[in-house]
């Protein structure tokens, strides 16, 4: 899929404020830090359509962005910043449980994780919840850059590994990725264009 136009339509905190074009979605969201707004810039390529952050786990916004003026791109707040208080933790629960349950038209989620990490328990639970829920999700390896070519697949195939021993039956479509250097970008764009269509 060729981007030919990313605009930025809302942020905010509250569900029943997101645009009501129903226009399908695709939600995107990791632990803070994860590089989730590199990554929506790389696939936007746009330099500054979201917010590099500087001071992780501070905002706690909806973003909304319009994608070739037929569907949208949604970065959702970070989450499992260490420094985050119980007040904050339970307000991000309280929007994210809300945006997955009442937005119909959100066609999958993309979960975002560190391919140098093995799973983290605040993913693995994530990924339960979603599931619980009825939401598809991706998997989203970030960075992958940072690990010598043969080191990438031993870590994705380690990380589904893990997946299956903690009771996964199928393994999630999963995509490995690095802002830095471009890589990933047309498979989730493709793959995000095959569901468009179905
Ligand atoms: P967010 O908090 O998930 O939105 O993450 P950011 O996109 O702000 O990135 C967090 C940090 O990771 C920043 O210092 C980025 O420069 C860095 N980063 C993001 N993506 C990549 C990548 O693909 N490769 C490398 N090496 N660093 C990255």
């Amino acid at each position: 899929m060729k981007i030919r136009s990313a605009e930025f339509v809302v942020s905010n905190t509250d569900v029943s404020r997101c645009p009501a074009e129903p226009l399908p979605e695709y939600a995107f969201i990791g632990r803070s830090n994860v590089g989730k707004s590199s990554l929506i810039n790389m696939l936007t390529d746009r330099k500054h359509l979201a917010k590099i952050s500087g001071r992780p786990g501070k905002t706690q916004l909806i973003n909304h962005f319009r994608i070739n003026d037929n569907w949208f791109l949604v970065d959702l707040p970070g989450y499992g910043y260490a420094r985050t208080s119980k007040k904050d933790k339970a307000a991000f629960q309280k929007l994210i449980h809300r945006y997955f349950r009442e937005r119909r038209q959100l066609l999958s989620a993309f979960l975002l994780v560190d391919i140098r990490h093995e799973p983290q328990p605040i993913d693995l639970e994530f990924m339960e919840w979603l599931t619980g829920e009825g939401i598809p999700f991706a998997l989203i390896f970030t960075k992958a850059d940072k690990l010598k070519p043969g080191a990438v697949s031993r870590q994705t195939d380690g990380y589904l590994q893990a997946m299956r021993n903690a009771g996964w039956e199928a393994d999630p479509p999963f995509f490995v990725t690095s802002s830095l250097k471009g890589i990933g970008k047309d498979e989730v764009l493709a793959y995000i264009g095959e569901i468009n269509q179905n």
